[in-house]
C-alpha cells in the first residue's frame, strides 16, 4: 500500500462518487477525483525514482528489470480489461536495490519492485507476478483514492465549507485515530487485492500452483518487515490463498487456450518490452 500522500487541493464534500470495484463489484465511496489523486502519485513516485536513481539504486539490473516489465505487461493487459478506464494511465514500472523496498503500487499505475524482495524469498516468474498482481489489483481498485476520501469523511460536514486535503492527508499520516479507523478499510481492500490479483494472474497465464508457493513463502517469514506486514495472521492468509487457488485453475485453464495480450509500456517512460516472446507460463 501507499502511506505517503501529499495532495493540494480543496473540495467540496457534494463531489461524492459511488462505483464498483473491479472483480468484488463492492461499492465504493470515493470523495476525490481521480486526476489529482493520481497526478500527486506521479510527482511522489518520480521523486522517489529520482532519489533512487542518484544513489545509483534505480533499474541498474537491466535484465532482470526487463523481465519485471514483461510479466507486468500481461498483467497490466488484464488489468485493463476489468478496468477500461486504466488503458489511459500512464503505468510505469521500475526495479531499485534499496534494500527497503519490497514491491509498492500508487495511484494510477505506478510500481517499484526491490531486488532483495525477489531474492529473499527466491521467487520464480509466476510467484513474482502473483505479487505484482496484487500490487496492480490495489491500482485499479483505486484503493487509496478511496482511503483518502473515508479520511475525510470523519471530519463533520459542514454546509458550503471546502474539505482542505492537505489536512486530511496529515491526519492519515500522523493521528494514531485516525489510522485505527482506517484499519478496517485496509484489512478489507488487502484481501481484495488478492482476490483481484488472482483473477489477473490467472487470466494472465500464471500457474495457480505458484499462488500457494508464493505465499507460503511468505507465511515462512521470520517476521521480518514486507509488504504483506497488513495482511493479517499468516495462516488466515494461506488458508484463505489455497481456496484462490481452487478458483483460480479453471480461469488459468481457460487462459491457456486464448493468446494472452501484452501492455505496451509509454516511450516516454520505458523501451517496449511488450515482446510477444515474453512468456511466464
Ligand atoms: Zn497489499
Amino acid at each position: 500500500m501507499v502511506r505517503s500522500w501529499i495532495v493540494v487541493m480543496m473540495l467540496t464534500c457534494s463531489d461524492l462518487v459511488f462505483a464498483g470495484v473491479p472483480v468484488t463489484d463492492r461499492a465504493q465511496d470515493l470523495l476525490f477525483p481521480r486526476a489529482p489523486v493520481q497526478t500527486t502519485a506521479a510527482e511522489s513516485y518520480h521523486r522517489e525514482l529520482q532519489r533512487l536513481a542518484s544513489l545509483g539504486k534505480l533499474d541498474v539490473d537491466k535484465p532482470r528489470l526487463l523481465q519485471i516489465r514483461q510479466i507486468c505487461s500481461r498483467l497490466i493487459a488484464q488489468a485493463i480489461l476489468l478496468k477500461p478506464a486504466a488503458a489511459h494511465w500512464p503505468w510505469e514500472v521500475h526495479l531499485t536495490s534499496d534494500p527497503g523496498v519490497a514491491a509498492y503500487s500508487m495511484s494510477g499505475g505506478k510500481l517499484l519492485v526491490g531486488s532483495d524482495f525477489i531474492d529473499k524469498y527466491h521467487l520464480n516468474d509466476n510467484e513474482l507476478a502473483v505479487a505484482l498482481a496484487h500490487e496492480i489489483g490495489h491500482v485499479i481498485a483505486e484503493h487509496v483514492r478511496e482511503q483518502i476520501s473515508m479520511a475525510a469523511g470523519f471530519e463533520p460536514r459542514v454546509p458550503n465549507r471546502t474539505v482542505n486535503v492537505v489536512d486530511v492527508i496529515n491526519s492519515m499520516e500522523s493521528d494514531i485515530s485516525v489510522f485505527l479507523r482506517l484499519q478496517p478499510l485496509s484489512r478489507l481492500q488487502e484481501m481484495e487485492a488478492d482476490d483481484i490479483g488472482i483473477e489477473l494472474a490467472a487470466r494472465a497465464g500464471v500457474y495457480p500452483a505458484a499462488i500457494i508457493s508464493f505465499y507460503t513463502k511468505l507465511a515462512r517469514q521470520d517476521g521480518g518487515r514486507s509488504i504483506f506486514d497488513t495482511h493479517g495472521p499468516s495462516s488466515q492468509r494461506v488458508e484463505f490463498i489455497e481456496s484462490m487457488a481452487d478458483y483460480a485453475r479453471p480461469v488459468y485453464a481457460a487462459s491457456y487456450k486464448k493468446n494472452v495480450p501484452a501492455y505496451i509500456f509509454m516511450p516516454k517512460y520505458h523501451v517496449n518490452t511488450a515482446s510477444r516472446a515474453a512468456s511466464i507460463r
